[in-house]
């Protein structure tokens, strides 16, 4: 049976004291929590915090992006070194916000994930289609493009040592999510995709569904078989809906 997975995208919200008080009531609420794994992406001037905090807990931290450079003249930029001296175990890659908003293209967003984990990190590599490509029943081949992406230049064994998660745009931060049976469809396609081509990674891929997961219906999109735990944006700034959803994900 796959681990599931809850992470948290904090995205560009808090503060040094919102945070600390944040991060201590996760760490309290999540001391218990088994046969899951949990994690929060801050944004990067509070990873030290979270390390401070969140060291020998049940909790796991990392960012929301890194830069596909591994050191020099990139002014902004923070590579995949620099994460890891910060304790960081994960990073998101390729979330449609990055996509949408910064530019980032299929080849760019693999090659943040080949930096990623070449430092040894684990990408969240978020995938998933617009509203409008939904309509146009592209949802599968958008999907298709931006994992052949990165299989192009990481292969199986790069996808096996990263996490994907499933976001449909449309369902980010829109209140809309996918109905469990929406959302595994499209997890059942991620994963049989890559059954053509490694059926044992395949087969323990976590496959993560992003989208206005509230404590609400956690449970119910979690229990579908090809889904294995959340990216969680809004919900993981409220400690009770975020500590919700990860014991959602116990079983
Ligand atoms: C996200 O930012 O990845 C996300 C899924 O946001 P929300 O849960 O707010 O829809």
């Amino acid at each position: 049976m796959r681990q599931k997975l809850v992470a948290g995208n904090w995205k560009m919200h808090g503060s040094l004291s919102e945070n600390r008080a944040l991060l201590g009531e996760l760490r309290a609420a999540l001391a218990d929590v088994r046969n899951m794994a949990c994690a929060v992406c801050v944004p990067f001037p509070y990873l030290a915090q979270a390390q401070d905090v969140l060291t020998d807990s049940a909790i796991a931290w990392g960012a929301q992006q890194v830069s596909e450079f591994a050191k020099g003249a990139y002014t902004g930029e923070v590579s995949a070194s620099m994460l890891l001296d910060f304790g960081c175990r994960y990073v998101i890659v390729g979330h449609s916000e990055r996509r949408a908003l910064f530019g980032e293209t299929d080849q760019v967003v693999a090659a943040k994930f080949v930096a990623a984990i070449g430092a040894g990190l684990t990408p969240i590599l978020c995938v998933g289609e617009t509203l409008s490509e939904r309509e146009a029943g592209m949802a599968e081949s958008v999907i298709a493009r931006q994992l052949d992406a990165v299989l192009n230049v990481a292969g199986m064994s790069g996808i096996a040592r990263a996490v994907i998660a499933y976001e449909p745009v449309w369902a980010i931060g829109t209140g809309k999510t996918a109905s469990p049976e929406q959302a595994q469809a499209v997890h059942a396609f991620i994963r049989q995709k890559l059954a053509v081509l490694d059926m044992e990674i395949a087969g323990r891929m976590i496959i993560l569904y992003g989208g206005s997961v509230k404590a609400a219906n956690a449970a119910e999109l979690f229990s579908q078989p090809d889904i294995d735990g959340g990216l969680i944006g809004g919900a993981s700034l409220v400690a009770d809906d975020f500590v919700a959803i990860c014991k959602a994900a116990q079983f």
